[in-house]
């Protein structure tokens, strides 16, 4: 048997083998075959990997924020130019279409744009004579050695929520990409050295269970930005908020669209059907159930069927819509929720199994699948499915809709169609929701606002970029200072009055 090409880590800017002799294997999601190994790191590959990472520090810290600039910018040229590169890299590994991997590398990017503003995210506050001839000010160091760990949805994306803010910050970094598509994070590493970022500053280690752990319980790292389920997000809370770490930990998401009876058919019919199948539905801020209020139900279904029929599903590298899940496991646990949703009394509109696909027959496919009046004691209505079933639940008025959607235990995204101005505020009001959309299905903040749900969507108090990603990455120090004036001595025990 011809032997798989491995996908090492990277460290102090040069590919890193390791100890490890444990491999993931990584898919080619349209073909369903495995295409590379991917190392799983030790915990001594993960200790090597920090080191290096603290070695670089020292520097990076004092390193002008004109340099940094330079190189953020530098990073932002490179990645502008050559993206198609990567957007290929993700299609091959995750499977979603060339376009939609060519889209989240633009939303990374933005945020990339938004970290080259760093000199203005980084100042800090001066007070002169807040005493007489005594001077109070604020400044925003550095944490120091930061990990980031990612999911499979969005291997460009996602990390870049994190690592050009805590770069852009002077912070060293150890990423560890999600070990379904590890590649994404290799060739950024590259394009990080070829825009002038020092060795060291910014590394990868790819490994499951263990590198996270050794990430979490490494006394060197001092903060941990996660995205992944919500299971898993709540561990790395705890674990890394025990170890007395900074902790931002992104979980999951059941996102519903409220559809009031004035909107618009036609647009929540195309919204819902963007939102719901885009990237094979596997994205945190995908709509997964559209909440019809009467008497809307019965006409939005038909709207959503008709504009289902023109999705074509295959190999993200042709021109398709919609690509295959990520693996053979994620797919059959999708396609088993039709059953779990027949089984509950929902009637199965638009069955995906039996599409016709653009591709090879071995790949990982599921077609668009809508399923209608879904109980919301069914676990199709309660869990993440993350894959491209969209569920409608029918409710009598806007109340009994705003109450399903708080009562849901996520709270990530969501959005309201309507033609009614004073409706959607009272919703934007009384939603308890960290994101929402005003005719607008997926209302992903912009890189300079900041990103992070409410509730089992986000443990931790800090969200993903904007200002709120430079304060999770810095530490405040305030000064008090005074410049002896000799008459000013003498003994006095009390605070300064004036
Ligand atoms: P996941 O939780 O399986 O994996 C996320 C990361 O955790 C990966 O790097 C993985 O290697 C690691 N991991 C997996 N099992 C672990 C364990 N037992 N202990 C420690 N670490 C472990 O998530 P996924 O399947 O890769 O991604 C999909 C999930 O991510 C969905 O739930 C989705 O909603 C969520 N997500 C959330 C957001 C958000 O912004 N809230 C964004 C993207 C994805």
């Amino acid at each position: 048997m011809m032997s798989l090409p491995v996908i090492d880590h990277f460290v102090g800017g040069s590919q890193f083998v390791g100890e490890s002799t444990r491999f993931g294997d990584v898919y080619d999601p349209a073909l369903g075959t495995v295409q590379k190994q991917v190392r799983l790191a030790t915990t001594a590959d993960v200790d090597y990997a920090v080191k290096a990472a603290a070695g670089a520090f020292p520097a990076w810290r004092d390193t002008s924020l004109a340099k940094r600039v330079q190189v953020v910018f530098a990073f932002r040229e490179l990645l502008n130019a050559r993206k198609q590169e990567l957007a290929e890299i993700i299609t091959a590994e995750h499977g979603k279409v060339l376009s939609d991997a060519l889209g989240e590398i633009t939303r990374g990017q933005e945020v990339v744009e938004f970290a080259c503003g760093l000199p203005a995210q980084l100042t800090g506050d001066f007070s002169l004579n807040a005493s007489t001839e005594v001077d109070v000010y604020s400044m925003k160091q550095p944490l120091g050695v930061v990990g980031i760990i990612s999911p499979f949805n969005f291997p460009a994306m996602v990390p870049m929520w994190f690592f050009p803010v805590a770069i852009a910050a002077g912070n060293t970094v150890v990423v560890k990409p999600s070990e379904k598509d590890p590649s994404a994070s290799m060739w950024v590493a590259e394009l990080w050295r070829e825009a002038g970022l020092p060795d060291g500053v910014f590394n990868v280690v790819h490994g499951d269970k263990e590198s996270v752990d050794a990430l979490l319980d490494h006394p060197v790292v001092q903060s941990i930005s996660f995205v992944g389920s919500t299971p898993i997000a709540r561990y790395v809370y705890e674990k890394g908020a025990q170890a007395g770490k900074r902790v931002q930990a992104l979980g999951g998401a059941k996102n519903h669209m409220l559809v009031l009876p004035d909107a618009d058919i036609d647009l929540v019919a195309d919204s819902a059907v963007n939102a719901g199948f885009g990237s094979a539905g596997e994205r945190c801020m995908a709509i997964s159930v559209v909440v019809a209020v009467d008497p809307i139900g019965d006409e939005l279904v038909d709207a959503i069927v008709k504009k289902m029929s023109a999705i074509t599903v295959g190999d993200g590298r042709r021109s398709c819509d919609m690509g295959p899940l990520v693996t053979r496991e994620h797919r059959d646990k999708v396609a088993g929720y039709l059953d779990i949703a027949a089984a509950d009394g929902a009637t199965v509109v638009v069955d995906g199994r039996g599409v016709s696909v653009d591709g090879e027959a071995d790949g990982f496919w599921l077609g668009p699948s809508l399923v209608d009046d879904v109980p919301t004691s069914s676990k199709v209505y309660q869990e993440e499915i993350f894959g491209p079933v969209l569920s409608i639940v029918r409710v009598k008025t806007y109340q009994e809709g705003l109450e399903l959607i708080n009562s849901g235990a996520f709270g990530n995204g969501t959005a309201v169609f309507t033609n009614d101005g004073g409706a959607a505020r009272k919703f934007v009001d009384e939603v308890e929701v960290g994101m929402v959309g005003v005719n607008v299905p997926i209302p992903v903040p912009v890189a300079y606002f900041s990103f992070g749900g409410w509730k089992h969507s986000l443990f931790g108090d800090s969200r993903a970029h904007g200002a709120e990603g430079f304060r999770f990455f810095t530490r405040q120090k305030v000064v008090t200072s005074r410049w002896l004036d000799p008459s000013h001595g003498g003994l006095n025990l009390g605070f300064p009055q004036n």
